[in-house]
């Protein structure tokens, strides 16, 4: 099995643990800590490797965050525990559940920011969509959450406590609890690969089968292309990979994903090639997610350019039609112009599907989760703004 990142250090640096002392009681937060930083945490404190998988199974499996809960632990241990660290899940602000089954969770982070988690049943399936920012700094031009702009990385606690929340509330994390979670999608606010480290220990937590035990195969994540991380990623993680390449051409792409201007569609494809060929096993496929938008890249000359382009590349397309929202005068797909480019890609040979629209009454869609992102980017730019008004000001009155 991969195995996450590094043995825990308990740092209070930028680093990857910084989220495990960050609460201001000064102990160890041990929701957001991997198997493997659990059992170094546990051996830091000469205690063995058996009592950190005790631990760990009572926080993922039955949603302790009372080490008094913990009645297979001595209770010399749980004083020791309690002293030290603690199991600290980020709060649920609000719940909204969707009349077709989706349910939405507002969570509230520090800083008075608030993400978004969703919940979408599907017969015997249930995706969890799960953030890894607050907000995202790559400002695709037809994405939500890019336009909030960015606050901050999402600490491995308050990702893998996504996890913890929904399967709790659905009362999977107790003795023969329902398995309601199967499977998560790296696709809520936030883009995984810039926030590699916390995505990547959540992810091995969501993967163990001491902990969630989700199969890499229901266990996704979705980058917009941060290629250099991309090109880490195998060494870390043997979950299933999607791209939003939503563009067949350089020029459509740069105007839509600002971030190929740095790592151009043939770089990006290449590094996805590499990363499933580096896997186990075989026939293994990316997951090319393209939202369509009307007019934009929908006509049925990109689907041509898109089947050509992707040749080589062992892919399935997931077609998501555009879902608006306040800050965009995009528009969505007709259902015409959708069934033609569908219809283009599977004549090509290419599986192609559509991504239903779920959780639309209470805004749930993929790429309306905003959130309430405190953004530190505009509050500068807000700031040179103020700065260049007074500077007009002072050059008129001069
Ligand atoms: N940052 C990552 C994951 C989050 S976005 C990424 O970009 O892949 C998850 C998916 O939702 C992406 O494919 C994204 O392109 C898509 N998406 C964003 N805004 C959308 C919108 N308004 N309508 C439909 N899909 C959207
Ligand atoms: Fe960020 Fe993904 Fe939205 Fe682009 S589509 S702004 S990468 S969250």
């Amino acid at each position: 099995m991969i195995d996450s990142l590094v043995p825990l250090t308990i740092a209070t640096s930028d680093s990857a643990d910084k989220d495990a002392v960050a609460s201001g009681s000064g102990k160890i937060n041990l929701l957001g800590l991997s198997e493997a930083k659990l059992v170094a945490f546990f051996e830091s404190i000469g205690e063995k490797k058996f009592r950190a998988i005790q631990v760990l199974k009572w926080i993922h499996q039955f949603g302790a965050d009372n080490f008094d809960y913990m009645t297979n632990v001595s209770k010399d241990l749980r004083a020791k525990l309690k002293n030290i660290a603690e199991i600290r899940p980020p709060e649920v602000a609000q719940q909204f559940d969707s009349a077709d089954g989706t349910r939405k969770f507002l969570i509230r982070v520090s800083g008075n920011n608030v993400i978004e988690t969703v919940f979408i049943p599907d017969g015997d399936r249930g995706t969890l969509c799960v953030s890894s920012q607050v907000g995202c700094s790559l400002d695709c031009s037809f994405c939500a959450t890019g336009k909030q702009g960015f606050n901050r990385d999402l600490t491995a606690a308050e990702i893998i406590g996504q996890v913890w929340i929904a399967a709790k509330s659905f009362g999977q994390l107790a003795a023969n609890g329902p398995r309601v979670v199967t499977n998560v999608v790296m696709m809520g606010m936030g883009e995984p690969l810039m926030n590699f480290d916390n995505v990547v220990d959540s992810m091995s937590l969501m993967m163990d089968d001491n902990a969630y035990g989700i199969s890499k195969r229901r266990v996704t994540l979705s980058t917009s292309g941060v290629v250099p991380q991309l090109d880490r990623l195998s060494q870390y993680t043997d979950a299933c990979l999607a791209i939003s390449l939503h563009a067949p051409n350089d020029e459509l792409r740069n105007e839509l994903v600002p971030i190929n201007r740095k790592y151009p569609i043939a770089m990006l494809l290449a590094s996805a090639k590499r990363y499933i060929e580096a896997m186990p096993d075989t026939h293994r496929k990316i997951t090319i997610e393209y939202t369509l938008i009307d007019q934009v890249n929908d006509r049925p000359h990109h689907a041509h350019e898109l089947a050509a382009l992707l040749r080589d590349v062992p892919v399935k397309i997931n077609l998501i039609p555009f879902n608006p929202f306040n800050l965009s005068n995009y528009k969505r797909v007709s259902n015409n112009a959708l069934r033609k480019f569908q219809d283009i890609l599977m004549e090509a040979g290419y599986i192609t599907t559509v991504r239903t629209t779920r959780g639309d009454d209470i805004d749930a869609a993929c790429g309306q989760l905003a959130g309430t992102v405190n953004d530190i980017t505009k509050r500068s730019e807000r700031h040179r703004a103020r700065f260049d008004e007074v500077q007009s000001v002072r050059l008129i009155g001069e």
